[in-house]
């Protein structure tokens, strides 16, 4: 793929520079070093010459917000510099994101693979809307990457990709699949959400087409929806004159709260993935906690695959209670550094089962059919600080272990470190 970065000086920059200064070296109107929230649903024009060669893409400029926007613009060159793509498009939401990229690849009588644990509003579209339209949809155990290669083998137009997933922080081999997929002639779509451009870059790795959920680590405060498709400009003008159609278009004051929170995305992330790493080393001593996921221990399953490609393992942790929902009932609300949200990448830590998180779309049967226990707990490490935020764990569990088993003693439950 030939996604090569603009030449605007940041070639040779590092990532964090690249979340302040990607799309941000133009001068603004009245020399303004913000870039300005552009609230016009239309452009005017005394030529008419001039508009229509707009209009027709022949010469610079805008003409209707829904199609393009100044500060929309700003953000899509903000990605472009982060996943170093050639081209990025931007929606109001992750999943008006994904599916528009679904929409734009697929088509009647075409066949899309990709696996079990998708975010639950991907698998939605993969179970309900896909199948309405004559696409075939695969689904292939996660894991399992034999059964991947199969069904990919058999022919597709797009493979589907999301690593790690959530919430179970699986890790898929981007490489392995991308090559299969390549001996197909298929499209990869790659779900980049949980890992942000600073772990991981998919286009490096082959991957096509990446998507984001902006809402999430990219805009890092939990106080917008957005979504951004990243790409080669062949693929990005057809995302482009789908989302021109089907009006998923991004507003600009969204946009400006999005760039705004990229600028920090690298010193968050520093801090989270930290943190995320102490909690998941805890958590696996903690004796009412079966099993923890965090790509970066090494006793996860594919951690050899995590460290070939990604530089960090993120800042989601999940793990499941023994008890189940009775004891997520009884943890949760004690936590004090936290929201109980179904959200995920902002700089609070939130904490929140599958069952009103990740999986809200799915049925008890649909969540135990994809593996998905009632005890499981995701949380989103925020940027508070590590030691306050394993204290807080620890009293917590201790109030669960004081209510199950009350003649322990309040010495032993109060643990200060
Ligand atoms: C949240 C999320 C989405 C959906 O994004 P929205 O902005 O909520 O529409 C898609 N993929 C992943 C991995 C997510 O976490």
């Amino acid at each position: 793929m030939n996604n090569k970065p603009d030449s605007t000086g940041l070639d040779n920059a590092g990532a964090g520079t690249r979340a302040v200064w990607g799309g941000e070296q133009v001068r603004h109107p009245y020399n303004a070093t913000q870039t300005p929230i552009v609230a016009s649903a239309a452009y005017g024009y005394d030529d008419i010459d001039v508009w229509y060669d707009v209009a027709l893409g022949k010469a610079p400029g805008f003409i209707y917000s829904r199609m393009s926007n100044p500060t929309v613009e700003t953000l899509e060159a903000k990605i472009r510099e982060l996943e170093m793509a050639e081209s990025a498009v931007a929606f109001s939401s992750g999943m008006a994101a994904i599916s528009s990229v679904l929409y734009t690849f697929l088509a009647h009588g075409d066949r899309v693979v990709s696996t079990k644990d998708s975010y639950g509003g991907t698998n939605k579209i993969f179970e309900e809307f896909l199948p309405r339209t004559g696409v075939a949809v695969t689904l292939c155990e996660t894991f399992d990457h034999d059964d991947l290669e199969r069904e990919i083998a058999k022919g597709c137009q797009v493979l589907y990709l999301e690593t790690p997933t959530n919430p179970t922080l699986k890790i898929l081999d981007i490489p392995r699949l991308v090559a299969a997929a390549k001996r197909v002639g298929a499209v990869v779509v790659a779900d980049n959400t949980f890992a942000t451009p600073l772990n991981q870059s998919p286009l490096a790795l082959g991957v096509d087409v990446v998507v984001h959920s902006a809402t999430k680590f990219l805009s890092g405060h939990g106080d917008v929806l957005g979504g951004l498709v990243c790409g080669s400009e062949a693929l990005m003008a057809q995302v482009r004159h789908y989302r021109e159609i089907n009006g998923a278009s991004l507003d600009p004051f969204s946009a400006y709260l999005i760039i705004r929170g990229m600028k920090t995305l690298a010193l968050r992330m520093r801090q989270q993935q930290h943190s995320a790493r102490a909690l998941a080393e805890f958590l696996c001593t903690e004796p009412l906690v079966e099993s923890v996921n965090y790509p970066g221990l090494p006793s996860h399953p594919n951690h050899a695959v995590a460290c070939a490609q990604m530089s960090g393992f993120g800042a989601i942790v999940s793990f499941v209670l023994i008890g189940g929902m009775d004891t997520v009932k009884l943890l949760l609300p004690r936590l004090r550094f936290a929201h109980c949200a179904g959200n995920l990448g902002a700089v609070e830590t939130i904490y929140g089962p599958a069952r009103t998180t990740s999986h809200v779309e799915n049925t008890l049967e649909e969540r135990q059919a994809l593996g998905i226990s009632e005890g499981l707990v995701r949380v989103s490490v925020g940027i508070e600080d590590t030691d306050d935020l394993l204290d807080d764990l620890k009293q917590a569990f201790a109030f669960v272990k004081k209510t199950f088993n009350p003649q322990l003693n309040e010495v032993h439950t109060e643990t200060a470190n």
